[in-house]
């Protein structure tokens, strides 16, 4: 009986370079039987003993998911294809927890001065040696040091996690430090992987900590994850969310997430092998602009630090491995109301239509995300920009000082008028301007202004598709802009 056997891309080098076998038997365990004496590579990628298949390779028949049924006992018949997918593609799987418990022997052992430093995790029956082994074992990548990564970094540092990754490119600014307690009013200016390098190494000298100062990108993400176990996702973005979903998913890793927006959080553990991705519940980033982020929105402080930690606790406890009944947050989504002081716990389900982790997933490799997330298309941006009128603070200034009439619009919120504000401008905010289109004067030289320069954009948008024919400019980089370079005494926020 001739069979079709499809070798994926990654397992293609031990198969002769082909990515189609005919190969003769009666079950799957015969024809991958028939393929392996041919190819006898291919033998230590696929299985785990001699007649089991690895946990991570996943063989269907046609279009069938054999992973229920009895797998290698499962019977073929003649023109069926049997397909072989890993779901990790290429990365090599961890040596800790729930990551891959067996290898215990290759643990590292503990010092007298990390047994002492330990010790309330040594009496926790449930960690103990070798749980604290396993800890130091483990190679944990943290994407982003900012309010999650704050307090992320600071427990799983203290907690003895051996090999500690850092991924940021940013620099510590004034208004981070309401809630980025890894760095101090002394770090000002610094980047943040230093400072955090610095705090988390006071924190325990124990640990091997390894920055790495770059965007994470399409480019480096699969390498960076490659070399980690588990990956903490503590990003404030779509695009750079949906590229470390892909990249776990990619490379077999768990993703430990976490979000927070104004006073409501989210966390929970995708981890395709075992459950539901980011992208089973969320296929698609809203549009841009729709969910603002906390530089527009704001967020409370403290709120980081609670997902933060809960997300150390579910790292902690991924590399712990759930032998001692521990329940990870695979497959529920927990939701947090900071105001409201409230828990939610959502089933997740792993969705078989789920384009990176699903079935028959069409993406089979890292993809453009801020294309993806819609925030770069080029030729839309530039007619826009062609459009919409700019002015500079500086020439605004200018022309205010020439005693031209000139109307200004602000179009952030009350209590942000509060905070700073533009002598004579006029108060309304994006969600009424186009409902009080009348209160702004088409006869006159109109200049719309908010904090950064996005919203009135959007106003803009909104008044000319109302069909306001007055002269509209976008005070560009807004009040801040403002602040820098006409009026110091103007308080930046
Ligand atoms: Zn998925």
């Amino acid at each position: 009986m001739a069979i079709t056997v499809l070798i994926p891309t990654a397992l293609r080098q031990y198969a002769g370079g082909s990515g189609e076998i005919s190969a003769e038997g009666a079950t799957v365990g015969e024809v991958l039987d028939a393929v392996m004496r041919e190819h006898g590579e291919l033998r230590k990628h696929l299985y785990a003993d001699a007649d089991k298949l690895r946990n991570f390779v996943n063989v269907y028949i046609n279009d069938d998911d054999i992973r229920h049924l009895e797998r290698l006992a499962t019977k073929v018949k003649e023109g069926d294809t049997v397909t072989i997918v890993p779901s990790i593609a290429g990365g090599s799987v961890g040596s800790v927890g729930m990551v891959m418990g067996e290898a215990n022997t290759e643990l590292p052992s503990l010092t007298n001065q990390e047994i002492s430093r330990y010790s309330r995790h040594l009496i926790l029956p449930e960690v103990g040696m070798e749980g604290q082994r396993k800890l130091k074992a483990a190679r944990v990548l943290m994407i982003g040091t900012g309010g999650l990564g704050a307090p992320l970094g600071m427990y799983l540092a203290a907690a003895g996690v051996g090999h500690l990754g850092i991924v940021d490119f940013d620099v510590v600014e004034e208004s981070n430090l309401q809630r980025q307690i890894v760095h101090g009013t002394k770090d000002i200016g610094r980047r943040k992987v230093d400072s955090a390098r610095e705090r988390l190494a006071d924190i325990n000298p124990l640990i091997n900590i390894e920055t790495h100062e770059t965007q994470l990108t399409s480019d480096n993400a699969l390498e960076l994850f490659r070399e980690h176990d588990i990956i903490v996702d503590g990003t404030d973005n779509f695009p750079t969310r949906y590229l470390v979903n892909d990249a776990c998913v990619l490379t077999g890793k768990p993703n430990v997430y976490g979000s927070i927006f104004r006073f409501e959080g989210q966390a929970s553990v995708f981890w395709a092998q075992k459950g539901a991705c980011y992208r089973c519940l969320y296929p698609e980033p809203p549009p841009p602009g729709l969910v603002p982020s906390c530089a527009e929105g704001g967020v409370l402080g403290v709120l980081p630090g609670i997902i933060g930690a809960i997300q150390a606790n579910e790292t902690v406890k991924l590399i712990l491995g759930d032998e001692a009944g521990s329940e990870p947050l695979i497959n529920r989504l927990l939701l947090f109301d900071a105001w409201r002081m409230r828990f939610r716990e959502m089933k997740l389900r792993k969705d078989a239509a789920c384009p990176i982790c699903g079935d028959h997933a069409p993406i089979k490799e890292l993809i453009d995300y801020q294309e993806f997330c819609g925030l770069k298309s080029p030729a839309a941006n530039q007619s826009e920009g062609d459009m919409m009128q700019e002015i500079t603070a500086t020439e605004l200034k200018q022309r205010l000082d020439k005693g031209d009439d000139i109307q200004i619009i602000d179009v952030r919120e009350p209590h942000e008028h509060d905070i700073a504000h533009l002598e004579n401008a006029k108060l309304i905010p994006l969600a009424q301007v186009v409902n009080r289109m009348d209160e702004i004067d088409a006869s006159r030289d109109t200049v719309v202004h908010c904090k950064g320069g996005s919203r009135s954009a959007k106003a803009i948008e909104a008044l000319k598709s109302a069909g306001f024919t007055g002269n509209l400019s976008n005070l560009k980089g807004g009040i801040g802009a403002w602040s820098n370079d006409v009026d110091p005494s103007v308080p930046k926020y």
